[in-house]
């Protein structure tokens, strides 16, 4: 078996691995030292167009009946999902290298969880009870009739992705994708070229994904995202990336008026209530703001605390992200690594000056770990004196940065909480679970943990609110993104039965 790493400078287009029809690549970066891992094919809008018209070719000839043929389907997610994990060694070094994950989670959401949950998106295929529903016999207009409905694969979806958790949202995307039927084109994002690559090569080479069923285009160019959101051969198309991004995307996607699924972006509200037990929420606060250095659509990064216990959770939270530190992705217990790149902590950096611009104060952190004079590194840190209103309390840094703001009881935590452009996810800690529960109710996001509770799973559904997106991403909801709507009637009676297509 060689190395996969020798084979990522290819795309998948049309069933074949192949280089950039200009023949150019273009790096990857490992962002905890800055070496260059290697390069990957750059793709150009000749390559996306050839990649296009392979998965509309594929979805409308179906010569291998993979748009009707369920159980086919399931083998080959089945057969991926086995070809991952038997690379997954080489999987994870190369995801640590690539992404700057830390080793933790590649045994969760950053490879071990998503490549599982190929399999899940191989038993929905099989399992899936809404192929074909009976509505029964009905006189509509006066004419007696017998209604059906049925679902059907989208078609053509032009699947683009990421950088922050590259395994996950590809497969979310490409699995539940493959699943439902349709054909795939995936655009990944340029700073993880690597793991799409990845990807390709194995459903290429290890499964039996037929000729143009799944394509995937690396390439530095962002346009050819725009490309394949606005070409007319794509049905569909499902995007992760930042909110500003996904405005552009759907912009694209008007003119041909094809559907639109969108994962956004996040400032999610950790809230504590009164009764709460502080040392343990505060700790959990602070190790999710840490983690994969808050790269992640769905961290709480407002901690909504009430007034009076302020300098307790504040003393406690900053001592938990003082001790998580910044450090080596690739040291088992390092919580919080690199972020992608110099670009994104310029950023970063930018929202730490207009903290303190705005009046906040850090608690810990507030610039790079001393002592790393190689790679992207940003401390822990941990925001306080502002209030809601704050431009750092309202937006997305995406870093390892942890804003407080005090509330005056439950109704203000929720008033705190909404009053956001985003609706993701968010956290409520109180020792009466009903009473958190009824906080939950109220905040307008797509997840909402209660006392630690973990709802990440290739069974539920993940989106957002508000400008946090449209659509479900995962689970039944997930899958069904991925399928067509259509009624049919015919004259009652017992003679005529359609077959269970699909099913
Ligand atoms: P991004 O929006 O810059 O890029 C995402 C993808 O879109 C990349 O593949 C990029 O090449 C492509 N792209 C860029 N311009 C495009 C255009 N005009 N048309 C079509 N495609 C285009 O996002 P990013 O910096 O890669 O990722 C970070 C952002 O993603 C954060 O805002 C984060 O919150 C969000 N995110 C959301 C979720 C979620 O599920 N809600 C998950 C992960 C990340």
């Amino acid at each position: 078996m060689t190395a996969l790493r020798d084979h990522l400078d290819r795309n998948l287009i049309g069933g074949k691995l192949v280089g950039s029809s200009s023949s150019s690549t273009f790096e990857t970066v490992n962002p905890a030292t800055e070496e260059v891992l290697g390069v990957a094919a750059d793709g150009v809008p000749a390559d996306m167009d050839t990649a296009i018209g392979a998965a509309r070719r594929a979805f409308d000839e179906n010569t291998t009946n993979w748009t009707t043929d369920a159980a086919f389907r399931a083998r080959c997610l089945r057969q991926l999902r086995d070809a991952m994990q038997s690379h997954s060694d080489e999987l994870r070094e190369l995801t640590i290298a690539e992404v700057g994950a830390p080793r933790f989670l590649t045994t969760l959401a950053q490879l071990d969880s998503p490549v599982e949950d190929l399999g899940y998106a191989a038993d929905l295929a099989e399992s899936y009870d809404g192929w074909l529903i009976d509505l029964g016999a009905a006189t509509p207009a006066g004419v007696p009739s017998h209604r059906w409905v049925l679902r059907e694969p989208a078609g053509v979806v032009g699947a683009i992705t990421p950088w922050n958790f590259p395994h996950q949202i590809n497969l979310a995307k490409v699995g539940p994708a493959l699943a439902a039927g349709c054909t795939v084109v995936l655009k990944p994002a340029p700073d993880t070229p690597w793991a799409a690559a990845a990807l390709a090569h194995l459903a290429a080479t290890e499964t039996e994904i037929p000729t143009g069923v799944l394509n995937v285009v690396n390439s530095s160019d962002h346009s050819l995202g725009a490309m394949l959101a606005a070409d007319p051969r794509v049905d569909l198309v499902s995007f992760t990336g930042s909110t500003a991004t996904g405005r552009k995307v759907m912009a694209s996607a008007a003119e041909t008026l094809k559907r639109v699924f969108l994962e956004l972006g996040g400032k999610s509200a950790f809230i504590i209530l009164d009764d709460a037990d502080v040392a343990s929420a505060a700790a959990l606060a602070a190790f999710t703001a840490c983690t994969h250095a808050g790269q992640g659509c769905a961290i709480t990064t407002r901690l909504v605390v009430p007034r009076h216990l302020h300098d307790e959770v504040v003393e406690a939270t900053a001592a938990t992200m003082a001790a998580l530190g910044a450090g080596d992705p690739s040291d088992p217990g390092t919580i919080c690594g690199p972020v992608i790149s110099a670009r994104q902590r310029d950023r970063i950096e930018s929202y730490l000056r207009l903290a303190v611009e705005e009046g906040g104060t850090f608690a810990t952190g507030g610039g790079r770990p001393p002592g790393r004079d190689r790679g992207f590194f940003i401390e822990p840190t941990l925001i306080t004196g502002l209030d809601n209103g704050a431009r750092v309390a309202q937006e997305e840094i995406f870093g390892p940065v942890l804003t407080v703001i005090c509330h005056d009881g439950d109704d203000d935590a929720v008033r705190i909480a909404n009053d956001s452009p985003y609706g993701l996810s968010g956290a409520v800690h109180s020792a009466d679970p009903t009473r958190a529960w009824s906080v939950a109710r109220r905040i307008r996001t797509g997840t909402m943990s209660i006392n630690g509770g973990v709802w990440y799973g290739g069974d539920v559904p993940f989106g957002g609110y508000k400008a946090s997106g449209i659509g479900r991403e995962m689970g039944i909801t997930g899958f069904e993104e991925y399928l067509e709507t259509k009624a049919v009637a015919t004259p009652p009676g017992p003679e005529f039965q359609p077959a269970q297509e699909n099913a």
